[in-house]
């Protein structure tokens, strides 16, 4: 059973964050954007690019996951 909770994990390189204020005090990561969901705002994506050399990708973050204490 895995134990280890993350907040995030890039797509790309993997790396983890494990929490919320992981991820945000990350400065390789970029905020570029919100991805609307107009139906259901809470469903919405937060878009960041993981600015780190060779990766570069690009990572969301539904709304709710920053809403959640
Ligand atoms: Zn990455």
């Amino acid at each position: 059973m895995d134990t280890m909770e993350s907040f995030n994990i890039c797509p790309k390189c993997l790396t983890r964050w494990r929490t919320k204020g992981d991820f945000l005090s990350d400065s390789a990561v970029v905020f570029i954007g919100y991805q609307a969901d107009l139906g259901n705002p809470e469903l919405g994506l937060l878009l960041f690019t993981h600015s780190v050399p060779g990766c570069l990708t690009t990572t969301a973050v539904f709304v709710h996951q920053f809403l959640d204490p």
